[in-house]
């Protein structure tokens, strides 16, 4: 409450363990925990102090998690209702002039903008609202009170069950929280191409915001090619290479309907369809290999393969297989847009295991463009995990001789 301050618990780390706080990163591992001060519930506001009582932050704690505390400021203050609104006024104006061309845009993007555990999405007229850190749960009332006056939508609703939650120690939930429920139909508008997104059910918070500019870039380079879109999900690329003029486009997903949803969606923008096929790609890939076909233009956007580094060596040998079937199958000049969403998987490593994939599978190939997320996801300077969309458009050359 407003006026009562309280006197916080208090974390203190080990002893040289400030140093990634000082440098402003935004988590506190449970291994630099030396002790609490009073018991602190997960969500609580704590403060965070140096071995040597040096105070460092304030921030969510969360006692069940790896990740024991979320900074949500650097400054001694108070965590309330006018914070939090704050902070989704700052992360609205930050993206005022870089405003795509879409109404489905991402407003807060999490700890890059001062707000661990928070992600709203806007389509249109609704917003969705997604939770994944004790810290944010507990401020849900308040985080909706600010969306419903600082956005004014006609609907939030909130789409809180990412995986991340079970970490957390966290139970889904999913539901309207504001306003009129959704329309059966949601409709958005991406640089003229229109997408049906299932909030309730769909992936994320219902679309995939992230991949929004390099479907542009891909919409840029596919005219007359043949593409083959590969984790298609609710057709993304598979619109726009159609959009920009694609000879054909071939798209697989392993579910049934994501593959309907996108099929509704190459028909809502009057396009010639796709060739759908539903199957797992690791399979699909080695079958098209099989039946010798050959393509001007692959998209490889699968699933997080790796969540955290921990999964790293498994999820690089998933990635190299799928790029080096990639690589076989396309044609000389052709390209291949190749994606890591891993925050387990930087950069230099992606980069690395597609190199390794073109050599193995006798390919001379380059990097030609290297793609992220837009600007609707900022990645703080201090908080690399930020950066976990991670693409590679390489250009395949004549083959090894
Ligand atoms: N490119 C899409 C997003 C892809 S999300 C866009 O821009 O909108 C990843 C997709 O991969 C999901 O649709 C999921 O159903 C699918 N998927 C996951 N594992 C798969 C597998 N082994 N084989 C085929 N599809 C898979």
């Amino acid at each position: 409450m407003k006026g009562e301050r309280k006197t916080l618990s208090r974390l203190i780390l080990k002893p040289g363990r400030e140093k990634s706080l000082k440098r402003r990163h935004p988590w506190v591992f449970s291994g630099a925990v030396s002790k609490f001060t009073g018991t602190p519930e997960a969500g609580d506001t704590v403060e965070v102090h140096s071995a040597d009582g040096e105070f460092l932050a304030v921030a969510a704690c969360n006692p069940q998690s790896q990740i024991v505390a979320r900074v949500w400021d650097w400054k001694r203050r108070e965590i309330d209702a006018d914070f939090l609104r704050g902070r989704i006024e700052r992360a609205l104006a930050l993206r005022a002039h870089l405003l795509p061309t879409s109404d489905a845009v991402r407003i807060a993007h999490a700890e890059s903008d001062g707000m661990p555990g928070v992600v709203i999405d806007r389509y249109g007229e609704i917003v969705v609202l997604q939770l994944s850190s004790a810290g944010a749960m507990r401020w849900r009332d308040a985080i909706v009170d600010a969306i419903e006056a600082v956005v004014r939508p006609k609907t939030i609703f909130e789409r809180s069950d990412s995986d991340v939650l079970a970490l957390e120690g966290i139970a889904p939930s999913v539901g309207l929280l504001r306003g009129a429920p959704p329309p059966g139909q949601v409709l958005v508008n991406e640089a003229g191409a229109m997408f049906e997104v299932d909030v309730p059910h769909g992936h994320k918070t219902g679309f995939y915001l992230d991949q929004r500019d390099n479907r542009l870039r891909l919409r840029e380079l596919a005219a007359k090619r043949e593409v083959l879109d590969c984790f298609a999900y609710t057709g993304g690329f598979t619109v726009n290479a159609l959009a920009g003029g694609a000879a054909a486009v071939t798209a697989l997903d392993s579910s049934g309907p994501a593959l309907e949803l996108l099929k509704r969606n190459v028909a809502l923008n009057k396009l010639p369809e796709a060739a759908c096929i539903e199957g797992d790609v690791f399979q699909l890939l080695r079958k098209l290999r099989d039946q010798a076909r050959s393509f001007d233009l692959i998209v490889l956007d699968p699933p997080k393969f790796a969540p955290t580094a921990a999964h790293a060596e498994k999820a690089a040998r998933a990635y190299k297989d799928i790029n080096l079937l990639a690589f076989k199958l396309l044609k000389a000049g052709g390209l291949l847009f190749t994606f890591s969403c891993s925050g387990g998987v930087p950069r230099d490593l992606f980069q690395k295991i597609v190199a390794g994939a073109a050599l193995d599978a006798g390919v001379e190939a380059q990097i030609v463009e290297q793609l992220s997320a837009g600007a609707d996801h900022p990645v703080a300077l201090n908080f690399p995990e930020g950066e976990y969309l991670k693409g590679l458009i390489c250009r395949v050359a004549a083959a090894l001789p």
